[in-house]
């Protein structure tokens, strides 16, 4: 998927749903972990008001890994590479590398020195870092490196040639949080890319840092595709182009009605399922452990969970 993080405060609007891929996903892959993350931590963001076990709880859901820390920084360097080319500009990819490792060096300082137990949201915080993993210097270079080639892939795109071409006024989005509703509740978007190609069809572009996951990126696309119809109006077919910047693959999507359709089913049903988790005073015994213990490897709450 999409690299997408939970960008949005929990309680924007209380009492109403927000919905995202990453928390379908987060719900579908432990219960346990979904109550930890989306109500036992509510309230550790006020450090003067929360109580010890929040708070941790708080600090815990921010944690990410060396894995995730690639495909953020990626996603972040093609944005301000993307940016430049609407304003008639461009960043070398040394450039664009370069201001990548720094960042990289940066998050990696803040982290190993706790500076986010003070403060998760600003601070990068390591899983690894945290739980005190044994990691050499090799493993920590090396993810700099996928960066890196990452960033050179990107480059030399046929795909990101014909974006330079493409007038900017056709573009539609560029890392842009978006949202509309569904079954009442908040649908949460954020396309890495979405432009108007010359049949006026509209593409969307996913940048990938991982490995496929076809069943998450079939549903996110048809949510976003789904997006796209509202938005900007799309006629039968949206296309989308999955672009895995390890592999230098690029795979096509074409999502027609009856996959925006299967997406907002799936849509509606996980709604309905979180709105079932969470009637009345949400306790932790509504909210089983996973039976699948390969899913609690890199879990943030493996400390306090006691599995
Ligand atoms: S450690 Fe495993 S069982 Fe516990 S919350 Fe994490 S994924 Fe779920």
């Amino acid at each position: 998927m999409s690299y997408q993080m939970d960008f949005w405060p929990e309680d924007v609007v209380p009492g109403r749903l927000t919905w995202s891929v990453t928390r379908d996903k987060r719900m579908r892959t432990c219960l346990r972990r979904y109550y930890l993350h989306h109500y036992a931590s509510r309230g550790g963001g006020n450090v003067k008001t929360a109580d010890r076990e929040t708070r941790e709880l708080y600090v815990l859901k921010h944690l990410r890994n060396r894995y995730m820390w690639v495909g953020e920084i990626v996603h972040e360097m093609i944005e301000l590479a993307l940016t430049a080319v609407r304003r008639g500009d461009s960043v070398p990819v040394e450039q664009l590398a370069e201001r990548g490792t720094r960042r990289m060096r940066a998050q990696y300082s803040e982290s190993i020195q706790g500076m986010y137990r003070e403060n998760p949201v600003l601070k990068y915080a390591f899983f690894e870092h945290e739980y005190r993993e044994e990691v050499s210097r090799e493993e920590w270079r090396l993810q700099r490196d996928r960066m890196e080639a990452c960033l050179r892939t990107f480059e030399g795109l046929p795909l990101v040639e014909a974006i330079r071409s493409t007038p900017p006024f056709r573009w539609l989005a560029l890392e842009s949080a978006a949202s509309f509703e569904l079954e009442s509740a908040t649908i949460v978007v954020k396309p890495d890319f979405a432009y108007r190609d010359t049949d006026e069809r509209v593409v969307l572009v996913d940048w990938k840092t991982g490995k496929p996951r076809l069943d998450d990126e079939k549903l996110q696309l048809a949510v976003y595709a789904a997006y796209a119809k509202r938005a900007w109006g799309v006629a039968d077919v949206t296309r989308a182009l999955l672009v895995y910047l390890e592999t230098n693959d690029v795979v096509e999507i074409q999502l027609s009605e009856a996959d925006l359709e299967w997406g907002e089913s799936q849509v509606r049903e996980s709604v309905k399922q979180m709105r079932e988790l969470s009637a009345g005073e949400p306790t932790i015994e509504r909210f089983p452990m996973t039976d699948d213990v390969t899913r609690c490897g890199l879990c943030s709450f493996k400390r306090v969970c006691h599995r």
